[in-house]
């Protein structure tokens, strides 16, 4: 998961590949509230693991219930009906999915078991309204207080009466938000002890697939509710959750909309495959479908998949009242950036009150592209941008602004000369439905080499490059390449095998056919952890004497620049900057002076218990530095568009920064 402050997607060209959902966050809530309900044990298989659905098992958690998470399955012991801890404060994020049914089940359950619940969430789930349903709820009799803002979360739960009034239909608004509705559903059968508890809807009911969702997940645990309409809803007298013992969770239609998408602007071969749902979903956003055929996707399905590849191009520009898929239609807003005319969405008022105003948010950062917006009270239309514009984008700590706006990578697709790279602030947020979205995007996305952005960090033994390099890797979300960990490696497997580096042609070999792989900090080497191995001094020692062999240098070229991929690379080493990527976007030559160095590398070998004398280290790394600035292959020089650092006063942080400071300064946002 990236947890960067940005990520900046580089221009993006080509699109093809599988990707595997994560689970579906409406069935998730669901599910988990439905089982912590239910008596008895409920195995949930492929859950979502998210914000949100990590926020609903804490206050399941917190109410009793016993769980049991081991990878995507959660095995839940649920309360039956009766309530085993009757005080607690519950913090719910910005989950409206845990905040809106948990309120309602609460409600009713300390109406008429007491208890005393707090309820609240970050600030802005603070400001999404909840007064329509503490309404329907105070019809029963439940005695909710605001804690703060009238209408709005957090709320206190106290106990009533003993009993609730279920005689007369309990009647909430749903033309704000359908999770009033679900909550409600979910939540009242818990009351239907003494008659039948009838819900009547007023106002045009919204988002209506979703109050499906929560129908048949209902009808899963054991509970039927009659429909009549979308108006009046009636849960049988007596209906009680039963766990249906294992269920599955869908993978997310919403989060499939975002790789529909992908396919339908960049799939021009082989097609995006998206596993986990397919055309038989019980989700309402698999309708986005629908409306990416519209616009010209090209798309193929069996049950729990779709494949689908470029149709038209450009994509057709549609109207489209969007009413029934109002969270995937966001990606039609970005669809619009690659179609023909103005796309115009309509019937999106809800789009207001979800994670952030997403119809403001959409149309200013639509706007910062470069394409033309006109936003209403439940509308907004986008036409293409005439000219292209880097742009940092805005998140909102909403994931779906997020999702949407990586597509607006492919803008070469769309004409843009130059093609512009893509910045995601705080692209964390992708974290409440879909954690590894970014990293799913880049397994099946591709682009030209040279816009895969490099930065090298080249510097003498002990200079701390290795270090800055890879705390600035970290902070861009870049990938990381420690050429000296490459050389280290085929001098450490070249000293296995008994080859002197007068053996060059064998020395070659070795290095051609290293079988090596970087994971975070761990290095193997035919399989096993060699990172502190390559580390040792003698092996320090034959990697400057095999690193200046022609034939070996060559030979492990390709496999340094195999390291370039998306998002971007820093490269730390000697030649980085001069032979290996010689177009590298910045370069650096990270130097500090020998006495310096040898006290640093004296401290890093005491600190790690190894005995060492300053001076000898310090003989050794001019011995070394003079082998590498005077080999005649890739000797150690800065390049002349290099930005030269001393930090031989500088904490790494500081240097860190800098380099940072360097990159900005390069970066078109
Ligand atoms: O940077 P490090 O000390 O790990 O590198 C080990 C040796 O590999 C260096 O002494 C240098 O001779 C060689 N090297 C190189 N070119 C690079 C990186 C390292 O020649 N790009």
């Amino acid at each position: 998961m990236y947890t960067t402050p940005f990520l900046d997607l580089p221009p993006l060209l080509h699109a093809a590949g599988t990707v595997r959902l994560p689970g579906s966050k409406s069935i998730s809530n669901r599910v988990l509230l439905l089982a912590g309900l239910a008596a008895g044990t409920t195995v949930v298989h492929d859950l979502l693991d998210s914000d949100d659905t990590r926020v609903m098992l804490a206050a399941l958690r917190d109410l009793g219930c016993d769980i049991d998470s081991r990878g995507d399955t959660v095995r839940i012991t649920g309360l039956g009906g009766r309530l085993r801890n009757r005080d607690a404060r519950l913090f719910l994020g910005n989950a409206g999915t845990a905040m809106r049914p948990l309120t309602a089940a609460l409600a009713v359950l300390t109406a008429t078991q007491g208890g005393r619940f707090e309820l609240s969430g970050v600030p802005r789930m603070h400001e999404r309204p909840i007064g329509d349903l503490v309404d329907a709820l105070r019809q029963l009799g439940c005695r909710i207080d605001y804690v703060g803002n009238e209408g709005y979360p957090p709320l206190r739960l106290t106990a009533g009466s003993g009993s609730v009034r279920t005689q007369a239909p309990i009647r909430v608004r749903g033309d704000v938000s359908s999770q009033f509705l679900t909550a409600l559903l979910l939540g009242l059968p818990l009351v239907s002890g003494i008659g039948p508890v009838v819900i009547e809807v007023e106002g045009e009911l919204i988002s209506k697939p979703y109050v499906e969702i929560t129908l048949n997940l209902l009808r899963r645990f054991g509970i039927a509710v009659q429909r009549d309409g979308w108006q009046r809803f009636t849960i049988a007298q007596g209906s009680a959750y039963v766990s249906p013992g294992d269920i599955h969770v869908e993978g997310d239609a919403s989060s499939a909309s975002y790789f529909v998408a992908l396919g339908a602007i960049a799939a021009t071969g082989q097609p995006v495959r998206i596993e986990g749902v397919g055309l038989d979903s019980i989700q309402g956003d698999i309708r986005f479908v629908e409306a990416a055929k519209a616009m010209g996707a090209d798309v193929r399905s069996g049950p729990g998949w779709l494949e689908v590849k470029r149709g038209r191009w450009p994509l057709a520009a549609i109207e489209l009242d969007c009413n029934h898929i109002p969270d995937a239609a966001m990606t039609l807003a970005s669809m619009a950036l690659y179609a023909e005319g103005t796309t115009r969405l309509t019937n999106i008022a809800s789009w207001r009150v979800k994670e952030t105003d997403r119809i403001a948010a959409m149309a200013a950062e639509l706007r910062k592209l470069g394409a033309q917006v006109v936003e209403g009270a439940d509308f907004i239309e986008v036409s293409p941008p005439a000219r292209w514009r880097a742009a940092a984008i805005h998140t909102y700590d909403d994931h779906r602004v997020a999702m949407c706006f990586s597509l607006a990578a492919f803008n070469a697709l769309a004409g843009a000369d130059p093609a512009v790279p893509v910045r995601i602030l705080d692209p964390r947020c992708v974290a409440k439905t879909f954690p590894h979205y970014f990293e799913t995007l880049f397994s099946v996305v591709q682009t030209a080499t040279s816009h895969v952005p490099v930065l090298t960090v080249d510097g003498p033994s002990s200079s701390g490059k290795g270090t800055v390099a890879s705390a600035v890797a970290q902070a861009l979300g870049y990938h990381f390449l420690d050429s000296g960990a490459v050389y280290r490696a085929t001098a450490l497997a070249a000293m296995r095998a008994g080859v002197t580096p007068a053996d060059e042609a064998r020395v070659a070999a070795i290095a051609a056919s290293l079988d090596l792989a970087f994971e975070g900090h761990s290095i193997r080497l035919g399989g096993e952890e060699v990172a502190d191995q390559l580390r040792d001094e003698a092996v320090g020692a034959m990697a400057s004497k095999v690193s200046a062999l022609p034939t070996v240098r060559s030979a492990l070229r390709e496999l340094q620049l195999s390291f370039r991929r998306i998002p971007g690379l820093v490269a730390d080493g000697r030649d980085m900057g001069t032979v290996i990527f010689p177009s590298a976007n910045l370069k650096i030559f990270l130097t500090a002076s020998a006495a310096k160095r040898a006290e640093r590398r004296h401290k890093q070998l005491i600190s790690k218990g190894i005995p060492a004398n300053i001076d000898s280290l310090r003989a050794d790394l001019e011995a070394r530095d003079a082998r590498d600035q005077n080999r005649a292959i890739a000797p150690l020089k800065p390049a002349e568009d290099a930005v030269l650092l001393d930090n031989s006063d500088q904490t790494i942080d500081e240097s860190v920064n800098e380099v940072l400071a360097a990159w900005e300064q390069r970066r078109p946002f």
